[in-house]
């Protein structure tokens, strides 16, 4: 089990599952103790080692589940958000999380609906042909099974600057529209959930915001890292590997291999490759056949940054996408 770390006026109690996800060594979340109440930030994956390994670390903490007092949420993907509805059928506490997390935690019908439409545009206005309509086709099971995952609870919803539990919110888009980062009292120590992981490449996930629109998640991301870059803590925590200690540096080297995309992109493009799903099949090889959702998003997000930066301008043919150099 992980050593507990005393800070001036809270413990943090590193709570780290081995991972099954390519990729990925560990999945980490974090319980907080201070004077007078508990919280976890986050709440690692849905299995019963994990849950296991939760209460272990609470005994380690002289407390149990029924002594926690509040889950903060750096972001709603499975692995950070995993134990909630085993945690509030203990017992009910206040689950916080950025308001783009609401719906997708409560897997609202409204919302998933919107977002299947999205998708079917998007993958069909970038070319992506019979791969966008398997990729559809799965993604529309989900929403008949939706039901049996949503989370019931009300989600107390955070933003820029609010206060939770003795920590600042801090908004990090990018990985995911509701991404959050938890900063100390002190401002030395951070809780970042996925913005930055040492050792392993963060992408920049398209989604759609709670609005329909499409974000800008590439220029988001990068606006994400400077922040951390200019946060001063000392360390971060993160959802998944060991403690970051040189934010600045791994910020840097994350910000430029983004701009290596990029350059490799405006290649691509300029040898006559204009379709995203084209591109994204010369860039990506055999990925594109079997990792289709994230490579696509990775090649459309950073194609709606070439654009903003004017890199690059699109036309549409028969309702297809081509990107051209400006
Ligand atoms: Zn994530």
């Amino acid at each position: 089990m992980a050593e507990a770390i005393r800070q001036q006026t809270y413990t943090i109690y590193p709570i780290i599952q081995p991972s099954d996800y390519p990729a990925l060594k560990t999945i980490n979340f974090y319980l907080i103790q201070r004077e007078g109440g508990l919280a976890l930030i986050d709440a690692g994956v849905d299995t019963d080692a994990c849950m296991k390994l939760l209460e272990n670390t609470l005994e380690q903490a002289g407390a149990e589940i029924s002594d926690l007092d509040a889950i903060l949420l750096t972001h709603h993907h499975e692995d950070h958000a995993g134990l909630v509805p085993r945690i509030l059928d203990i017992k009910d506490i206040p689950v916080y999380a950025h308001r783009e997390a609401v719906p997708r935690l409560k897997l609202d019908r409204g919302f998933l609906e919107m977002r299947l439409e999205f998708f079917r545009r998007l993958y069909s206005e970038m070319g992506g042909g019979d791969m966008g309509a398997e990729r559809f086709a799965r993604l529309e099971q989900t929403i008949r099974e939706a039901p049996r995952h949503a989370l019931q609870t009300e989600i107390n919803e955070i933003g820029e600057g609010d206060q939770v539990f003795g920590f600042e919110v801090i908004e990090t888009p990018g990985h995911s529209p509701d991404s959050i980062t938890f900063l100390d009292a002190a401002g030395r120590t951070a809780f970042t959930g996925d913005v930055l992981i040492d050792g392993s490449s963060v992408n920049a996930i398209i989604d759609p915001a709670l609005s329909g629109s499409r974000l800008p998640s590439v220029s988001q991301q990068r606006r994400s890292l400077e922040r951390l870059a200019g946060l001063g803590a000392d360390i971060l925590y993160t959802g998944h590997h060991e403690p970051i200690r040189n934010i600045e540096e791994l910020v840097r080297d994350r910000i430029s291999r983004m701009d290596r995309k990029c350059e490799k992109l405006l290649k691509l493009i300029g040898s006559g490759i204009s379709v995203p799903a084209r591109i994204t099949e010369a860039y990506y090889r055999d990925l594109y056949r079997t990792q289709f959702p994230l490579v696509m998003s990775e090649i459309i997000g950073h194609l709606d940054y070439l654009e903003e930066q004017g890199k690059i301008t699109k036309t549409s043919d028969e309702g297809i996408w081509h990107y051209h150099p400006a």
